[in-house]
């Protein structure tokens, strides 16, 4: 398997980047608000590590056993990263995730939460937010909204966990009109966590084909694998 080439990773970083900027401005944020996350499925440390040399700094994964060999192979050379878990929760999977992941973005049910409070015990909090299905996407992953208060004030209250925020995943929308429609779902979904008294500050959401319409509703973090990597290189069949 041949590497993509550094200089294609830059040019594609550099775009993502402009972006993620242009669409702030647009919105009247400060593009500094906005954080990068770097979702690497199916690629490996060099790709990675050819982003973390220019400045970037989240990298989101999918799979516990793809993202271990990646996270000790850039800590020699790239110390301080901050790696975030972004993919289906196992409940034999979440003590690796809470011993070597900063975040956690698809916790959608409170046994997976406590386990996660348990296993992070004696360390710094785990950043956590909650997966929402915001779009009655096919996944059914994602609590649903009605569901949400009661899950976040539960999360909220567990030990070594520090509640963020919310992501979600919506159902792929070709139109920037119907893709704002879910993210904005999400922003007042936040704002009804704030106001029951949560210290919330994390929207989550947004990727490739529609991180624009994300950062125009509030994203705070945008998940962008395939406009950083290319397209993801699943084994045949
Ligand atoms: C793959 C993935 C992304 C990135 O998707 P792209 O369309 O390649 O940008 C973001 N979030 C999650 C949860 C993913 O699984």
């Amino acid at each position: 398997m041949t590497a993509i080439s550094e200089t294609d990773q830059t040019s594609r970083l550099d775009d993502v980047r402009a972006r993620i900027a242009a669409a702030a401005r647009a919105a009247g944020r400060d593009p500094a608000a906005v954080r990068l996350l770097a979702v690497s499925k199916t690629f490996g440390a060099p790709e990675l590590a050819a982003l973390a040399a220019r400045g970037q700094r989240d990298f989101g994964e999918n799979y516990l056993q793809e993202a271990l060999p990646k996270i000790d192979a850039l800590a020699a050379d790239h110390p301080g990263l901050c790696w975030h878990f972004i993919g289906p929760l196992q409940s034999n999977k979440t003590r690796d995730i809470a011993a070597r992941f900063d975040w956690v973005h698809s916790v959608d049910r409170l046994s997976v939460a406590q386990r996660l409070s348990r296993q992070r015990e004696g360390r710094a909090p785990l950043q956590l937010c909650l997966q929402v299905n915001v779009s009655g996407e096919t996944s059914k992953s994602g609590v649903d909204a009605a569901q949400l208060p009661a899950l976040a004030l539960a999360v909220a209250a567990l030990p070594n966990l520090r509640l963020r925020g919310l992501m979600c995943i919506p159902a792929p929308q070709g139109d920037p009109a119907a893709q704002r429609a879910p993210f904005a779902r999400l922003r007042v979904l936040l704002q009804q966590l704030r106001d029951l008294g949560l210290d919330v500050d994390t929207l989550s959401m947004g990727m490739s084909a529609d991180l624009e319409a994300a950062v125009a509703e509030g994203a705070t973090i945008v998940r962008v694998g395939s406009a950083l990597f290319g397209a993801r290189r699943y084994a045949d069949g």
